[in-house]
C-alpha cells in the first residue's frame, strides 16, 4: 500500500470582519470552512483588530452566527497590546480610553488601570471616548506618559457605512501633543508574530486570511507568512493596483478557498498551488 506523505504542519490566522461576517450577517461558507479546520485538526486563530470585545464576547458573537468557537481560538489586538506592555514594563500602569476587551487584557497581564501619572496612555476601540478623557490624556502625555494604540485603523466598516476607528481617535491626541502613537495591532509584526506563536508555528507555516490590504496582507507579507486576500470585505481586485505588495492568493470568499483546499485534501496551499493561483511574483520592497 502506498504511504501518503505526512502533511506539513501549518495553520491559519483568520481575520473576522469582512471574512467571516459583515455586521451581524454570516458570509456564506465561512462556518463550513471553520468546521473543516476543526475536523482536520488544523490549528487556527481568529485574529481581530477590534479591542472592544473580550474573547468571551467574540465567542458569543460568532456562536450567534453559527460559528462554533472557544475563547482560546480568539486573539485580539488588545491581548497583543497588553502582552507587549507587560514585557516592556512588568507591573506598569495605564490610563485607558477603551472598553472591556482592553481593560480585561491589561488586568490579566498585571497592569493597573489608573487615572493619575500612568506609564502609558492606551487607546482602543469604543464608544466611551469623550473630550474630558482626551483632555486628561493630553495632560498625562505632556507629563511623560507613552502613547500606545491597540491599532491605527482610521475607520471601521459597519452595516451603515464606516465609523471612526482607533486611529482616528488617536490622531486627536497626536495632534494636540505632537507625539506619535505606537500601534500594536495588525499590521505591526508584534501582533503578527504573537499570533504565530499562539499557533506554535513559524511564520512561513502560517497562512493569514484577510480582507484588508493595509493590515492583514501587509502584516502577513512583512513577517513572511503566506497570505490570502478574500474579496468579501473592503477590498476588490481593482484596488490592488494601488499597492506595492500583493497577496499570494486572491479568493472570492472563504467558501471558494475551501473548495480549492478540498480538491487537494486540505494540504497547505503552497504545496498544492492549482494553476489559476500560480501567480506568485517577486514582491517589491516596501
Ligand atoms: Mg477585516
Amino acid at each position: 500500500m502506498a504511504t501518503r506523505p505526512a502533511p506539513m504542519r501549518h495553520g491559519y490566522l483568520i481575520d473576522m470582519d469582512g471574512v467571516l461576517y459583515r455586521g451581524s450577517d454570516l458570509i456564506p461558507g465561512a462556518d463550513a470552512f471553520i468546521q473543516q479546520l476543526r475536523k482536520r485538526r488544523i490549528p487556527f486563530r481568529f485574529l481581530t483588530n477590534n479591542s472592544q470585545r473580550t474573547r468571551r464576547d467574540v465567542v458569543a458573537k460568532l456562536s450567534r452566527m453559527g460559528i462554533e468557537a472557544e475563547e482560546d481560538d480568539v486573539f485580539t489586538c488588545a491581548m497583543a497590546t497588553a502582552r507587549f506592555l507587560a514585557r516592556q514594563k512588568p507591573g506598569g500602569t495605564a490610563y485607558v480610553i477603551g472598553e472591556g476587551g482592553l481593560l480585561t487584557a491589561l488586568h490579566q497581564n498585571g497592569f493597573a488601570v489608573v487615572d493619575h501619572d500612568p506609564d502609558y496612555v492606551v487607546v482602543g476601540e469604543g464608544r466611551t471616548f469623550n473630550l474630558e478623557m482626551v483632555e486628561a490624556a493630553v495632560r498625562m502625555l505632556t507629563k511623560g506618559a507613552k502613547l500606545i494604540a491597540t491599532n491605527l485603523d482610521p475607520s471601521c466598516p459597519t452595516q451603515n457605512g464606516i465609523r471612526p476607528g482607533c486611529g482616528a481617535m488617536v490622531a486627536m491626541l497626536e495632534s494636540a501633543t505632537g507625539l506619535k502613537a505606537f500601534g500594536i495591532g495588525k499590521p505591526n509584526p508584534i501582533m503578527m508574530q504573537a499570533a504565530c506563536d499562539e499557533l506554535g508555528l513559524p511564520p512561513d507555516q502560517c497562512v493569514m486570511i484577510g480582507d484588508t490590504m493595509e493590515t492583514d496582507i501587509l502584516g502577513g507579507t512583512q513577517l513572511g507568512m503566506h497570505t490570502v486576500l478574500v474579496l468579501t470585505g473592503g477590498t476588490q481586485s481593482a484596488d490592488l493596483a494601488r499597492f506595492a505588495y500583493r497577496p499570494e492568493y486572491i479568493m472570492e470568499s472563504l467558501g471558494e478557498f475551501a473548495r480549492t483546499l478540498n480538491a487537494n485534501d486540505w494540504l497547505p496551499p503552497w504545496r498544492t498551488v492549482p494553476a489559476p493561483l500560480k501567480r506568485r511574483r517577486p514582491l517589491q520592497a516596501i
